[in-house]
């Protein structure tokens, strides 16, 4: 496996790979890699000929006073992890190499980054989006492997990808889960014993929205509730959001009807650490 620092050294191994006749995939993180990100990688390798995993902590989608400088990095950890999975490149790049001087594009996907995630981080999914389209044009893949555990950062990518005709197939893998149903993340390391063992809560808060709702509840606010009143068992947590939307494009309707594909959408902030999860289902008939 070879690791990649540069743009023009990124540009070429792709052009390279392309002219040989080989499918690329890449596998965007911000790295310190878990099991979800394995479950990317390796689905990559095992459907395209070569993958690139790319590790950067995108300085453009971190708001004023996040944590953007303690994100956990670890370089020489996440390169072992990654060869291990499949990665045939890993491309980290530094900052001035990715935002040199006079960098000023950015793209902005409209309506679909407004909501939820891009509420309470004003800019978020601008910064990732950006970010995206950029690893797209060095990598050139043919497929991008991302997590459902960002479900909202599945749909900005897909309204991209869609509006602006890029040739990549997406593909959106389910959610890898620690034993008590926590989601991996890399923020999880943040959590005391204690917070982490409250964390579990966020899972046990999806499964009632979906068992209300599996058993015929359709009334959005008395999901909410549902998920609610679980997550105020955590102590120490602020909600910023615990809502029931349309799974295609995060509306809030007063109910939802049979067979509508709903998300169930959380933001939690325990003491200074912010964790994000999802569950989608399909509201039953009668
Ligand atoms: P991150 O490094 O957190 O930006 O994540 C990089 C990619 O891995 C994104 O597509 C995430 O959705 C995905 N990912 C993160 N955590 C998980 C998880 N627990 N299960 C599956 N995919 C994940």
């Amino acid at each position: 496996m070879q690791v990649i620092t540069t743009i023009s050294e990124m540009q070429q191994w792709s052009q390279q790979q392309r002219r040989m006749g080989k499918t690329i995939g890449v596998v965007p993180t911000m790295g310190y890699l878990h099991d979800g990100h394995c479950s990317l990688i390796e689905r990559a390798a095992a459907e395209c000929d070569a993958v690139v995993t790319t590790i950067f902590v995108n300085p453009l989608q971190f708001g004023q006073g996040e944590d953007f400088e303690r994100y956990p990095r670890d370089m020489e950890r996440d390169t072992t992890i990654a060869r291990a999975a499949g990665s045939s490149v890993v491309f980290a790049p530094t900052t001035a190499e990715m935002y040199p001087s006079g960098f000023a594009t950015t793209i902005d996907v409209g309506p679909i980054a407004e909501r939820f995630e891009g509420a309470f981080r004003p800019g978020h999914f601008r910064g990732v989006a950006t970010v995206v389209a950029k690893l797209f044009n060095l990598t050139q893949p043919h497929v991008a492997y991302f997590g459902q555990k960002d479900y909202q950062q599945c749909l900005v990518i897909s309204q991209m990808v869609r509006d602006l005709n890029m040739d990549i197939t997406l593909r959106i893998l389910p959610t890898v889960r620690e034993q008590d149903g926590l989601a991996m993340s890399s923020r999880n390391v943040y959590l005391s014993a204690e917070q982490r063992r409250t964390a579990s809560l966020l899972y046990r808060a999806l499964q009632a929205g979906i068992d209300a709702i599996a058993r015929g509840e359709r009334r959005r606010q008395h999901i909410n509730k549902r998920m609610q009143e679980i997550l105020d068992q955590i102590p120490d947590a602020r909600i910023d959001y615990a809502a029931a939307a349309t799974a295609e494009r995060l509306e809030e309707p007063d109910e939802f009807p049979p067979g509508a594909s709903v998300v169930l959408l959380l933001a939690v902030r325990i003491g200074s650490t912010r964790l994000i999860d999802n569950m989608l289902t399909t509201v039953p008939y009668d």
